[in-house]
């Protein structure tokens, strides 16, 4: 039967139907069981897991949001819930999961046309089909609307691209990855369906990450890959389609980080009850009181905000502005949540042992990936002022 988690002071679960519940709670009993007690060995040696792949797809969580792959009628609150209960056990794991469900199936969701979402959202819904994202580049990371230099050229019935990306999570083993690249025809962005045996990609694994070290990043190389027009995306016109697709994840980059902060905290707020300094458990004194409920105090506002958020996805009002809104200021206040837990610990929270070490040090990736802080702050500026500032 389905309970709350405590860390969810007011309650927002409520405003979830009964199957979402039920869902969440399958979902939580599995990471409990297994995935809970592997992740920091897989931490500290930067290895996914790759046997958590099919009991994440059999839980059905690729493919929520669309209509050729959802196993029911669902909500984006429930859909930003799944992220977080991912992320509270652990940060990388929901990476993983918004990297395969939301950029690459995403990109097809938004991008490609009715044959294209035919053939491959149920493939990746399933896990059989593992994808990733490839926008950012060694030259070009905040600015990607402008500044790509991977190019796509026409040639005969397909397209050649030449260029190289950077960053790209899931890239070291995933079977297609979508190349975001210039036309050199009009100069616009389009998208591309890359298999990764096509001759001239090529994928090499970004060593000695301290953040997020479970989520396998990658360094691409194209070079003369040749594509047939089907994989292109039909729908993609220019980099519009692509901030469509960001504007969707970056909301549940939002839900992941609120998790990542609940990690942090929940953990804190055992080991406060469990250490005796003084004479009684830390978690008597005041001011570790205080740190406990700065956490708690975030983590409700937070909720509350990734929660309107998706609610304005499903009223069909969430405008890029909105998603930003949340990206930068509810990664900004884990920044602060995973600090103070971290400091409830003492010492030992510099351990790995104790997970606030992970849940840490994975913040610092949450709060740069999918649009810095800063690049989230100038679109909403934009949006309020009415003046772009990055152009
Ligand atoms: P830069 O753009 O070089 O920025 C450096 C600093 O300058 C930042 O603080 C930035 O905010 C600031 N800055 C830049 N321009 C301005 C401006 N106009 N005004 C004010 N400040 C500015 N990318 C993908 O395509 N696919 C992925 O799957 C993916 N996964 C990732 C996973 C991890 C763990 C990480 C770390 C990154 C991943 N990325 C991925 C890339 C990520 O989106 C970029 O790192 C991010 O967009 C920032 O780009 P950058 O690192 O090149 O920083």
């Amino acid at each position: 039967s389905f309970s709350p988690i405590p860390s969810d002071f007011y309650g927002f679960e409520n405003l979830l139907s009964e199957r979402e519940k039920s869902v969440l709670t399958e979902l939580r009993a599995y990471l409990e069981a297994e995935v809970r007690p592997i992740v920091n060995e897989h931490w500290l040696n930067a290895e996914f897991p790759r046997q958590i792949i099919q009991p994440l797809a059999d839980l059905k969580l690729f493919g929520m949001p669309w209509e050729e792959t959802r196993p029911f009628e669902n909500s984006a609150v429930f859909r930003g819930w799944v992220a977080l209960e991912l992320a509270r056990i652990d940060a990388s794991v929901a990476t993983f999961v918004g990297v395969q469900n939301g950029l690459a199936m995403g990109a097809i969701g938004v991008g490609g046309d009715a044959a294209q979402r035919a053939e491959w959202l149920p493939r990746m819904a399933s896990g059989e089909v593992i994808g990733a994202f490839g926008l950012t580049e060694p030259l070009s990371g905040s600015d990607s609307a402008q500044g790509l230099r991977t190019v796509a050229t026409r040639d005969g019935d397909g397209w050649v691209l030449n260029g190289e990306k950077r960053w790209i999570g899931n890239a070291t083993f995933s079977d297609i990855t979508v190349i975001w690249a210039k036309s050199a025809e009009d100069g616009q962005v389009k998208g591309f369906l890359v298999p990764t045996d096509t001759p001239g990609y090529r994928a090499a694994k970004i060593e000695n990450k301290q953040s997020l070290r479970i989520v396998q990043n990658a360094d691409i190389t194209l070079d003369n890959v040749v594509v047939p027009e089907s994989l292109r995306l039909q729908n993609v016109n220019s980099f519009r389609e692509t901030a469509a697709v960001l504007r969707l994840t970056r909301a549940e980059v939002a839900w992941a980080s609120v998790g990542n902060s609940i990690g942090a905290y929940e953990a804190a707020l055992k080991y406060a009850g469990d250490r005796i300094q003084f004479g009684k458990p830390i978690a008597s004194h005041q001011l570790v009181q205080d740190l406990l409920v700065k956490c708690i105090g975030n983590i409700t506002a937070s909720i509350g905000m990734v929660v309107r958020v998706s609610q304005m996805l499903d009223e069909g009002i969430q405008r890029d502005e909105h998603a930003s809104l949340a990206k930068a200021f509810t990664t900004s206040r884990m920044r602060e949540t995973v600090a103070w837990a971290r400091e409830v610990f003492g010492g030992n929270g510099i351990v790995l042992d104790h997970d606030v070490a992970r849940f840490f040090a994975d913040a610092e990736a949450m709060y740069s990936y999918e649009g810095t802080r800063e690049m989230n702050t100038l679109i909403v500026g934009r949006a309020i002022t009415g003046k772009a500032a990055f152009v």
